[in-house]
């Protein structure tokens, strides 16, 4: 069944590592944007076959805005596409916006996403986020307490100045938080960020590749331990409670995004909206399309990224794609994969090489 996604850009701050498509200070804009995302909505509606099996706002930061907001596009997502019986419709939230969660449970939200980042006041700061760690326990107290039973966290390590061991003692207060889905990544400096300026300088320390691989393994332990199954290589999950709308992407499910730099896939087609909030507005409202670029997907394409994504889930990937096993035999051999009935899937040592290791295995496709 199909997915939508929704793109909600307003922040309350800027991080410095971040690349998404965000705008800060125009939340005088909300009602507007709102306005031209039903627009958009209402206009493609027909496009995608509902029944939607999952909803997903995504940022930005859409706990930010009021509830009612997304309140509308929910609506009419479901009067014009349909929902199906168990519909997963997730919000991501920053913690401080916790005064929201009680609506946005109300109005038919199943799943929060909160973007907590770290439990320690200095990585919080040195992240650039707005919240501290008091407001991080308070809104998976909130969100409880509003009803919410699907509560992911993400967690960010090998930050500014981060030590491995401040950062075994972060990931331990966030997993004490309980959680049902844990989202955990390495800092990744973006081209054109803040950071990117900084390292160019000279002025940003971050942790080196070892201490981001011991980060990792502390990652796999914790969550481990924690009965948080590793179900993809940054998500963790209890059991059951894995995200549909990140299954439904790796599986090539067909989506649709609405909203400025939304991107829409449907097997043989991909496609984004413009970037800029200004121009996205500026087309919905002169009745263009905000589409930007659309792009072919070629079974060699199609076969490609279904590798590079089923290769970093739990259930890997069918070994019957390769052409030959060549590769498949030498990885294999040096222990980077391991063969699990028909499929073929990365073992704790080939996680961290994932992409090295689907790079090696697609000349076999
Ligand atoms: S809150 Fe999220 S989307 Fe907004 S600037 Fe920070 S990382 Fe980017």
């Amino acid at each position: 069944m199909p997915g939508l996604y929704v793109h909600i850009p307003f922040c309350a701050s800027a991080c410095p590592y971040c690349d998404f498509a965000f705008v800060v200070g125009r939340d005088a804009h909300a009602d507007r944007y709102r306005s031209a995302v039903i627009t958009e909505l209402d206009a493609r509606a027909g496009d995608i076959e509902g029944p939607l099996d999952t909803v997903y706002f995504g940022g930005g930061t859409p706990s930010t805005v009021p509830p009612t907001q997304l309140s509308d596009i929910i609506r009419l997502a479901e009067e014009a596409v349909g929902f199906s019986d168990d519909v997963e419709i997730t919000v991501e939230a920053n913690p401080n916006d916790y005064e929201h969660f009680s609506a946005l449970h109300d109005l038919g939200v199943t799943r929060l996403s909160l973007g907590i980042q770290s439990m320690h006041l200095s990585t919080l700061v040195a992240l650039g986020r707005s919240h501290t760690p008091d407001d991080a326990r308070r809104s998976v107290q909130t969100a409880r307490d509003a009803g919410f039973t699907n509560l992911n966290v993400d967690a960010i390590f090998g930050g500014p100045k981060q030590t491995v061991e401040q950062w075994e003692a972060d990931l331990q207060e966030l997993i004490a938080l309980e959680p049902d889905h844990v989202s955990i990544y390495g800092l990744t400096i973006e081209p054109r960020t803040p950071y990117e300026r900084q390292r160019a300088a000279g002025t940003l320390a971050l942790a080196d590749e070892d201490e981001q691989a011991a980060m990792y393994d502390i990652a796999l332990s914790l969550t481990s331990t924690a009965g948080l199954d590793q179900y993809e290589i940054s998500n963790y999950a209890k059991p059951g409670m894995e995200s549909r709308h990140n299954l439904a992407c790796w599986r090539g499910d067909t989506y649709m995004g609405v909203g400025m730099s939304a991107h829409s896939y449907e097997g043989h087609a991909r496609a984004w909206n413009v970037r800029n909030m200004n121009r996205y507005l500026e087309r919905i409202e002169t009745g263009e399309s905000p589409e930007e670029g659309r792009e072919v997907i070629t079974d060699e394409t199609r076969n490609l990224e279904q590798l590079m994504l089923g290769l970093r889930t739990r259930d890997g990937v069918d070994r019957a794609v390769f052409r030959v096993a060549d590769t498949a035999y030498r990885l294999l051999s040096q222990n980077l994969i391991e063969a699990h009935g028909d499929r073929l899937r990365l073992t704790r040592s080939g996680k961290p090489l994932a992409d090295l290791v689907s790079e090696q295995l697609a000349r076999d496709l």
